[in-house]
């Protein structure tokens, strides 16, 4: 039959990658409606500043999850992809603002929380809509926060393009006081000629970097480059991935001062705070 033809002509079709993309369209159409059935949440993790051997918790990391019906907790290593190949990182991603700004507003009232900011992760489909700033902006605005408790994590890959709407979005980002967070860094293109164009607040130091300080000389002279480019830039260096003491002994005695790793805390709902 023309039906068997047809199948026929496509058999050279991995049964397996015709699989993937079946799931990956169902988890894409699973995803849209995740977003209106209140199926995301926000976990938190903290981000220490050490002082004289004194931690303080400055702010957090707000890490998106997928609280699925049947599936439980999905990481967003599992969907954030998919969200962004479908477009769908805008609502999501839109989602995650007015949520942490929420978060913001709560933590105002408590006075051992009013001074936290919170970082955001931005994919790059999301910031290069034309509406991204206006969309910052109101939300500022409208509820009144102090715009540098909002933090924005860009990757490398983003900021590599050097646009000039690139640059001008990010110029108008600064000038209304929210800070800017260069995530994994790195790992990506690595070019450092941005760091002279743009007004970047902080580096984060990637957690593959981090995990073998302690016993792989290559990744110790890379955090310690990434911390003397920190210095000279007069920008914070934060290191990713703090799993253990040893960890965030070795980082203080290089230099660095903000911490964001399991040692301090795992990503958890606002109320474990
Ligand atoms: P990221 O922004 O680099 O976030 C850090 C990741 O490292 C988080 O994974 C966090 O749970 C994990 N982590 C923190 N401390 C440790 C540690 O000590 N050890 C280890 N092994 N891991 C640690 P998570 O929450 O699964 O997020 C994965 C990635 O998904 C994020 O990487 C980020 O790129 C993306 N993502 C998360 N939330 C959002 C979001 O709201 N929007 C966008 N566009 N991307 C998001
Ligand atoms: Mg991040
Ligand atoms: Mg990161
Ligand atoms: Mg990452």
């Amino acid at each position: 039959s023309s039906k068997e033809k047809g199948r026929n002509r496509y058999s050279y079709f991995d049964p397996k990658l015709q699989q993937q993309i079946e799931e990956k369209v169902e988890l894409s159409k699973e995803l849209r409606k995740a977003i209106d059935k209140e199926e995301l949440l926000l976990y938190y993790q903290p981000q220490i500043f050490t002082k004289n051997s004194i931690n303080d918790i400055v702010g957090v990391e707000a890490l998106i999850r997928w609280n699925h019906p049947e599936k439980g907790i999905i990481s967003p290593n599992l969907f954030i992809n998919v969200a962004e190949e479908t477009g769908l990182i805008v609502p999501l991603g839109k989602w995650v603002l007015k949520e942490s700004v929420k978060q913001l507003k709560i933590w105002e009232t408590d006075a051992t929380k009013k001074n936290w900011r919170i970082s955001v992760n931005i994919s790059q489909k999301q910031f290069e809509r034309d509406n991204f700033f206006s969309l910052i902006n109101t939300l500022i605005k409208k509820n009144n926060i102090e715009a540098n408790k909002l933090r924005l994590e860009f990757t490398e890959n983003l900021l590599i393009k050097n646009t000039k709407e690139t640059l001008e979005k990010i110029q108008k980002l600064f000038n209304l006081g929210v800070t800017l967070s260069i995530d994994d860094f790195g790992t990506g293109y690595s070019s450092l000629a941005y760091l002279k164009q743009l007004p970047i607040h902080e580096l984060k130091i990637d957690q593959s970097f981090i995990r073998d300080i302690l016993i792989d000389s290559n990744d110790y002279s890379i955090v310690e480059t990434i911390l003397s480019i920190g210095r000279k830039f007069n920008l914070e260096v934060i290191a990713e991935g703090v799993e253990t003491n040893e960890h965030h002994q070795m980082l203080v005695s290089m230099g660095c001062s903000y911490f964001q790793g399991y040692l301090f805390g795992k990503p958890s709902i606002a109320e474990t705070f």
